[in-house]
């Protein structure tokens, strides 16, 4: 026992010390191995597989250009295969990055990422000042923003991000000055649509966050839900499922993780509504496909494979 503290200190250590580590050049890491992105003919949605974590790559066509908003980054060790793999996808700006909460599974290396792309906007909730995370990843990310002189947008309800025509994302939760015990429920909850199909990211928001979005009455229905908190029963209550009624959910989790995610309960709610589940942990990166009318689903796409 003493052991395993003691290495979890070292590791924790090891972790902090990297992040402290001004980068000076980065080196590219082995490739990912997507396929060159092309100009997409519609809205694709790229839940990469980051492990037990959450990152997932929108990408709208936007005249001649493409307009790219990333949402979440897994963890610290995700951070070079993070930078190939958006490299390859043909990422060079990011128009809109988004943390949905400072967990490290969703924000670990984000900070490497608004060093090594331009940056258009950058969205994070308001927590209060005793929520306020302090692992060195959320550090290290203020640091890098403020090295850029990026200001972070409050992520919360009302707000809207700007997107090309034929596309919109509202922001659902949380509330402003929401006060919660569980750092999980500060989550941004966002509903993306384009031409008539909509996706709804949640974040990790629990059924607590859900029921406030119920209770504020937003239409919620969407083609596809990544659900949320990793397939946790925590979240995706009946009520908050009904009222999405998806036709596909998407599951970013790593394989055999410690948290038993997703919970087989999720996954029968989810069958009962016949609704197709795609999950990161069996089926690498899963690409969502809109041409706006219809969804189509591609799996089996590389992996971002963690540094050791
Ligand atoms: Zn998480």
């Amino acid at each position: 026992m003493a052991l395993a503290v003691f290495l979890l200190l070292f590791w924790a250590e090891q972790q902090g010390l990297l992040e402290q580590v001004p980068e000076q050049h980065h080196q590219a890491s082995g490739a990912v191995g997507f396929s060159p992105a092309e100009q997409p003919e519609g809205l694709e949605v790229y839940f990469l597989d980051v492990g037990q974590g959450d990152s997932a790559l929108i990408r709208l066509p936007n005249g001649e250009n493409v307009f790219h908003i990333l949402i979440d980054t897994g963890e610290y060790a995700y951070a070079d295969g993070l930078t190939e793999g958006l490299r390859e996808l043909g990422v060079e700006k990011i128009d809109a990055l988004i943390c949905s909460h400072p967990h490290t599974d969703h924000m670990g290396c984000m900070a490497r990422i608004v060093q090594r792309f331009e940056i258009g906007a950058f969205y994070m909730p308001r927590l209060p000042d005793n929520k306020v995370p302090t692992t060195s990843a959320y550090e290290a990310l203020l640091n890098a923003l403020e090295k850029k002189d990026i200001t972070a947008i409050p992520l919360e309800q009302g707000v809207e991000i700007p997107c090309p025509a034929g596309a919109a994302v509202q922001v659902f939760a949380p509330r402003p000055h929401a006060d919660w015990e569980d750092l999980n429920n500060y989550s941004g909850v966002l509903r993306l649509t384009y031409g008539e199909t909509a996706f709804l990211f949640t974040g990790d928001a629990e059924k607590e966050s859900e029921a406030l979005i119920l209770e504020d009455g937003y239409e919620l229905s969407a083609d596809v839900l990544k659900c949320g908190h990793h397939g946790s029963r925590t979240s995706t209550s009946a009520k908050f499922l009904k009222a999405v009624d998806p036709q596909y959910a998407v599951i970013s989790c790593g394989k055999d993780n410690s948290y038993g995610h997703p919970h087989e309960d999720v996954l029968e709610k989810l069958q009962k509504l016949g609704t197709d589940v795609y999950r990161t942990d069996q089926e690498q990166t899963v690409l969502a496909k809109s041409d706006g009318s219809t969804i189509t689903f591609e799996t089996g796409l590389p992996s971002i494979l963690p540094t050791q």
